[in-house]
């Protein structure tokens, strides 16, 4: 009789077992569902367009317009372009391990805003960074540089043109354990019913949006690949600050002797 209440017992587990894979299974195949009708959806939408343009430029005879109707393409191009980006980042953070290496931030985050120089046209935007690194940083640069490439780009997105002077602050600051940083800008704010989904996989909280509404999604999945975290607080028509954290990986790559030189035991 023990025998069999054992096996009953089994029995019962393994179902259970088999009920939690089955739901989560049901969740996965959601989840590809919705991923397969959104991609192939904002793939084709600008793809539809540029066909649309390419018919309308045969017909038009004026090089003027035509040379209109080549901006409009561009614009079309890049927007697709940007998507594809977004999905190989989004991929490659699934696939890819952790390779974590001595990072020198100032650089890094030079290069970043200097990628985005040119992305508002005419709006000046000031930027200013407040680095205070008591310990080296240490971490994958590859994805460090996704997220803030994300984040300074929606801070410039997002800017408010009512406002005189449009702003980005970038503070970051070096633990032994972990790297904080905090991103504020005065831009257009999120309402406060939409801000608790702008992590979303495909959600966009303003009709200004022209992006795939994946970036802060990548940029959380990636934040919690590295083993971090981030929050936000925005006020709608005021701005939006991000803060997050991700761990110093310091120790897990250098010697100790190394360690003990850099002051970080
Ligand atoms: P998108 O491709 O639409 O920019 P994201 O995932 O990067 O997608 O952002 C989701 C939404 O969050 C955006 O559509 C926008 O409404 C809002 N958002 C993100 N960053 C900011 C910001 N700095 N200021 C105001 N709104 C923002």
């Amino acid at each position: 009789v023990v025998e069999l209440d054992k096996q009953i017992e089994m029995q019962n587990r393994s179902s259970e077992c088999l009920e939690l894979q089955n739901t989560e299974l049901q969740k996965v195949n959601k989840e590809l569902d919705q991923f397969v009708y959104s991609i192939s959806h904002d793939l084709r939408a600008p793809l539809t367009s540029v066909m649309g343009l390419v018919e309308l430029s045969k017909l038009e005879k004026d090089p003027e317009q035509v040379k209109h109707y080549h901006e409009m393409m561009e614009r079309s191009l890049t927007k697709l372009d940007i998507f594809i980006k977004d999905i190989l980042n989004f991929s490659r953070n699934a696939r890819l391990d952790i390779e974590a290496a001595a990072i020198d931030l100032s650089e890094l985050l030079t290069d970043v805003f200097s990628q985005h120089e040119y992305a508002h046209s005419g709006q000046l935007i000031e930027k200013t960074v407040d680095l205070e690194l008591p310990f080296p940083v240490y971490s994958d640069k590859r994805r460090l540089k996704v997220i803030l490439n994300n984040l300074i780009s929606n801070s410039i997105k997002y800017s408010d043109p009512a406002k005189g002077m449009s702003y980005i602050h970038l503070s970051a600051k070096s633990t032994d354990q972990d790297i904080l940083f905090k991103i504020t800008d005065n831009g257009i704010g999120i309402d406060e019913s939409r801000v608790v989904r702008i992590f979303d996989m495909f959600y966009r909280a303003t009709e200004f949006s022209k992006g795939s509404g994946l970036g802060l999604y990548i940029v959380k999945e990636t934040i919690e690949t590295l083993g971090g975290s981030i929050s936000v607080e925005s006020t709608l028509n005021k701005g939006t600050t991000f803060y997050f954290t991700i761990p110093n990986l310091a120790s897990t790559v250098m010697s100790s002797e190394e360690l003990l030189e850099a002051k970080l035991v």
